[in-house]
Order: structure tokens, then sequence, then C-alpha cells
């Protein structure tokens, strides 16, 4: 590219040249033209002068003798300046001339031949240039005609006067113009030169420097385009928050550089917003918040705290410690608010730019659709894998953490306790108060067992009234305690609805622990059952651990009470 503009940069001069070339020539051939217009008419004013006086003193030219005519031409005041003044009869007979002697004149040959002689015969102004043998110079000739009254020996009273310049001066004049008239074209032609060159180098720098800040604009515009789509494919493959979390903190720094910033999940009641994703350092602002703290959700767009017309915080970000400019987006997919994304830029005189808004806004357009993807599929997940009733996970999730778990504490050697539960009388409790309040007790008693379940225990409704708790890392001495937990807290419960009180309530619990029962997960269930009916066999409302492995016959017709012998006993 360099290449063609400094060959095309040249082009401008050479037309310059060329032109100036062409008009120099045209400028020398006019200022001839135009220097022998003026001396010529400055000559034909001088002729007139000559004639006048001629004519004034009534000279009889043809009688006077030539000493006489000469006296009288190198007389005139016109002569003094070197001119050369010739007088010719009509005849060509030369008959005096200011610069020769008599006898030169009479050598002189005859002059009604020469072009200028000619013309003024003719009654014109003649002009002519040549070079004279007599003087042996170049000269300008110019020649007009005199008519004197006729005399009285009737000779042809025509004259031709001429006056005769030396073409050396005429081109000394015409070279003193062209020397200057080419000298200021030299001149301007090299500061155009300069000037040319000097513009050059500026336009190939600044054409230089903006093809750089281009090419660096187009290779940070690719890089975050390439960021963006990696963080929408890593995204959309995330099954959880948790896993989205480490997406966003390890690429959005990546497109943000070190802005400190989250992202808030609208709570599926909306009227609460909690940090859920979060960057570039611990959030300092509020991580849980209700949707009228935040401009930007009311505005239904984004807010910038610190902007050109207004300095308005949220009030979610109040608890800032040192201030800053904040920026809002709004989360949305499919017309709904799925949360805010944040942006904390610390200091209150930071300018965000457009560059960075226009990125904040793009990455908020992938959030949006990541966190509303994501949220469909917990939805989704979680209806595969709990009970609508109690929220409690159902039988199938059961079955799926059992073996799990089962396989984790059978590889470690870890303890595995399984529970499970059956409401007492339930039917009859049923029949007593309806339907309703049989949903209410099941609700009552799904939450009680989560207050009283550790992390990593795992609750579940395996149908009717049936429950069981998964408890990994659970010794039969902790299971056991957690049994009999569950069982006096069953037994406490009072159960209110609607100002109706339904009575007390009792659960009948079997447990037992791998693998102290070395048994498979289905055999593990089996004994537990076998436990659980033993307890209600024995009175309901407690719990029995057995560690009895049941014999094939007794698993398949689980006929199994009496030979499940209980560990321990609630009391
Ligand atoms: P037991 O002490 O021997 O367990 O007596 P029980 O009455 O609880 O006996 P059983 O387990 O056979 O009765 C289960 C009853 O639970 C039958 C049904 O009326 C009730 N039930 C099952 N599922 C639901 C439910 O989803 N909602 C309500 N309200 N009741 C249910
Ligand atoms: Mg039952
Ligand atoms: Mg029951």
């Amino acid at each position: 590219m360099t290449a063609t503009l400094n060959r095309f940069q040249f082009l401008p001069i050479l037309a310059l040249a060329i032109s100036m070339i062409a008009g120099g020539y045209y400028f020398h051939h006019t200022l001839n033209t135009w220097t022998t217009k003026i001396v010529s008419g400055y000559m034909s004013s001088l002729l007139d002068d000559v004639a006048h006086q001629i004519e004034e003193k009534q000279l009889d030219l043809y009688d006077m003798s030539q000493p006489e005519i000469d006296a009288f031409i190198d007389n005139l005041s016109q002569s003094r300046f070197g001119q050369r003044f010739t007088v010719i009869h009509s005849s060509g007979l030369v008959l005096g001339d200011s610069q020769l002697s008599n006898w030169e004149i009479n050598k002189l040959d005859d002059h009604s031949s020469r072009p200028e002689v000619i013309s003024a015969l003719n009654g014109e102004l003649g002009m002519s240039k040549r070079h004279s043998e007599s003087i042996n110079q170049d000269l300008l000739y110019v020649a007009k005609q005199l008519k004197l009254p006729p005399d009285e020996h009737g000779h042809d009273t025509k004259y031709v006067i001429r006056l005769a310049m030396p073409l050396t001066a005429l081109a000394a004049m015409t070279n003193d113009l062209e020397v200057i008239f080419y000298f200021l074209m030299a001149c301007s032609f090299a500061v155009l030169i300069c000037s040319s060159w000097f513009s050059n180098r500026k336009i190939f720098s600044v054409v230089n420097h903006e093809r750089q800040l281009q090419e660096q604009r187009i290779e940070k515009s690719t890089r975050e385009i390439e960021l963006l789509h990696q963080l929408a494919n890593m995204l959309a493959a995330c099954n959880s928050i948790k896993e989205a979390q480490a997406v966003v903190a390890d690429i959005i720094p990546r497109i943000l550089g070190d802005i400190n910033g989250c992202v808030s999940i609208m709570r599926e009641s909306r009227n609460q917003l909690e940090v859920k994703l979060d960057w570039g350092g611990h959030w300092p602002a509020s991580t849980v918040y209700a949707p009228n703290d935040c401009w930007a959700l009311r505005k239904g767009k984004s807010h910038l705290s610190h902007a050109k017309y207004h300095n308005l915080e949220c009030s979610h970000m109040s608890g800032l410690e040192h201030g800053g400019t904040t920026l809002c987006v709004p989360l949305t997919a499919h017309g709904n608010t799925v949360g805010m994304f944040h942006l904390y830029f610390g200091r209150n005189d930071h300018v965000v730019s457009e560059e960075t808004k226009q990125i904040t806004y793009t990455l908020a357009e992938h959030l949006g659709l990541a966190l509303a993807n994501l949220s469909l599929q917990e939805k989704l997940r979680s209806q595969a894998m709990r009970d609508p009733l109690t929220g409690l996970y159902n039988r199938r999730y059961f079955e799926e953490v059992l073996d799990t778990e089962w396989s984790k504490a059978n590889q470690d050697g870890a303890s595995l306790s399984l529970l499970m539960l059956d409401l007492d009388h339930f039917k009859r409790f049923n029949d007593n108060f309806g339907h309703d309040a049989g949903d209410f007790v099941l609700k009552e008693v799904a939450s009680l067992l989560n207050r009283n379940i550790a992390d990593g225990q795992v609750a579940c409704r395996l149908g009717g009234e049936e429950l069981a708790i998964i408890c990994p890392n659970t010794t039969i001495d902790e299971s056991l305690t957690l049994a009999n937990n569950i069982v006096a807290e069953v037994r406490e419960l009072h159960l209110d609805m609607k100002g109706l009180s339904l009575g007390q309530l009792g659960v009948s619990i079997g447990v037992t622990t791998f693998p102290d029962l070395n048994a498979s997960p289905q055999e593990l269930v089996k004994v537990a059952d076998t436990a659980l009916y033993q307890a209600k066999d024995n009175g309901r409302s407690q719990a029995i651990h057995s560690q009895l492995k049941l014999e094939p016959t007794k698993l398949s017709t689980q006929d199994g009470p009496s030979e499940v012998l209980p560990l321990k006993k609630s009391e």
C-alpha cells in the first residue's frame, strides 16, 4: 500500500512540472510579442514626434543635402539615447542615417524592398526584425510614412522615417522578466515539493496510526466475540448455578478486566433478588435485596449511578465503603426479568465508556438467557425428582441416591444408614379430618424431617404416608438418635389447621446401617422395612434398628417382623 501511495504522490508534482514547462514556453512567446508591441509602439510615437518636427519646420528633404539631413537627424532629441533614425525616400534611396557617416550612407543599396519600408509606403506601420549588415547587429526596425507637401520641382514627396533598435536591448528586457518569472516558478515548485513531501509524511503517519488503532480494535473485538461465544457455550452446558459461577468467574474478567461484578437472581416469589454469581473479588454491596431497591429494575432498563445529568445510587448499593460508580442492567429472557447484572467501578469519577456499556449489555443478554435456561433446567429436574405435595425427594430419586451412596460407602468403608418411616393410623386420621387435613399433616411432617436432617442426608416420600431418610456417613448410634428424635418430635407436633386441632400423630421407624449389615441397597430397604413393621407391631410411635440379614425366603415373602432383632427401642 505504501509503495502505491509513494508512486502516486508524485503525480501532481509531475503534472505541475509539465504544466510549468508548457506555461513557461507560452509565457516566453507572449512576453516577446508584448515587449515587441510595447517597444514598437514607443518607437512609433518617437517617429510621430520626428515627423511632426519635419512637418513643422517644412523641410524639403529631397532637396536637402545629405550632411544637412544628417545634421538634422543627429540633432534630434530622440537620437540622443542611441536610437538609429533613417530617412528613406519612396524611391528606396537612403537620405540620412543618425548612426552612419555620409560615406557609409552612399554605399547603402536601394531600401525600397525592405519589408518595413514596403509596409510604411502602403500607409501601415512597418515592422521587421533582422540583422543589419551595416552596423552588424540584430535590429528591430519600425518605419512610418511621412508625406510632405509637394515641392516646386515636382519630386515625389513620400518618405519613410525608420527607427531601429538593437534586439539585444529588447532581449535584455524580456530576459529580466523571464528570470524573475522563472525564479518565482522555481521557488513555488520547491515550496510545493517540500510541502507535499511534508504533508505526505504527515498523512502517512496519521494513516499508519489510524490503521494500527483499527487493527487493535478489530483484534480486541475478535477476542471479545470469541470470549462471548465461549461464555455462551459454557453457560449452555452448565447444569447448576454452582457450575455457572465457575464459568463466569473465569471468563467475564477476561472480557471486562478487573471490574468487580455480580449477577443477582430473582426468586420464584419475585419479591427478592439474591446475588448468586460474582467475579473480580468479593461483591461489596447487598447480596439480598428487594426489587424496589434497584433503579434499573424499576425503570426496566440499565442504570448508571453517576451519569452526566444525575448522581442516583441504587439502595442495594448503599453499603459500598468508598462510594463508586455502579452499573445495573436487567437480565431478561422471553420477556421476563430473570435477574440483574451489576458492575462496580470503584471510583465516583470513573467514566464508563460506551464500549464497556455495550459489552455489558451483550453480556447481560447472554447471562439472561443462560439463567432462564438454568432455572428451567432446575425446575424440570426438581419436578422430575421431587414430590409435589411435600417437596421431599420422590421414590425414583431415593433409589438413585441410595445406589450412589451405597457404592460410595462400600468404596470408602464408611457407614450408611437408612430410615424407613410410616405414619401411624394415618387412614383413620384421614377418615376423621378429611383428605385435606391428611395432606396438611404430610407437609408438616415433611418440614419436620427437613429441620432434623443434617447436610448430606436425604429425606424422601416413597408414596402415601411412607417416608425414608438416607443418611450417608451415619453410624448405628447416630441413626437411632436421629430416628428417636423424629419419633419424639412427631409425637409432640401440634397440628392446627385453620384453627382446628387435629390431635396427636405418631410415626414408626425402621432403621438399618451398612456395612454393619453387609447387604445390597435392596436388602437394606427390606431389612429397614421389616424393622418398621416390627415397630408397628410393638405398639407404634417408636424406632427399631435392625442389622439382621433376612433369609432369601423371608425377603421374598416380606414375612419378617418376628425374625428381626431390635437393637434398641425408642422409649
Ligand atoms: P398404620 O399405622 O398401620 O400404618 O395405619 P394406616 O392407617 O397408616 O395404614 P395404611 O398405611 O395402610 O394407610 C395409608 C393411608 O394413607 C391410606 C390413605 O388414606 C392415606 N393416604 C395415602 N396417600 C395419601 C395422600 O397423599 N394424602 C392423604 N391425605 N392421605 C393419603
Ligand atoms: Mg402405610
Ligand atoms: Mg401408616
